[in-house]
């Protein structure tokens, strides 16, 4: 499995949803965060992981290809 598809396995959906940000530690490691947190805090600041189905997923034009 590439370094990618396993990305896509660990993270599900918010991979290709437009409010995702990634966060990389000091020490490298990433975190996923939902921008819809912001605004609504019924969605969680790091969801857990792999996030599979969400009301709140919003493609990314520019990393989802079925877009
Ligand atoms: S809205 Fe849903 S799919 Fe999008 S980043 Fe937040 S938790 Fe992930």
């Amino acid at each position: 499995m590439t370094s990618e598809a396993t990305e896509v396995a660990r993270v599900g959906l918010c991979l290709r949803c437009a409010w995702m940000r990634r966060v990389v530690s000091g020490r490298g490691s990433r975190f996923y965060l939902c921008g819809r947190h912001r605004h609504d805090p019924t969605f969680r600041k790091y969801p857990p992981l792999p996030v599979l189905q969400c009301r709140g997923f919003d493609p990314n034009p520019t990393t989802d290809p079925a877009e």
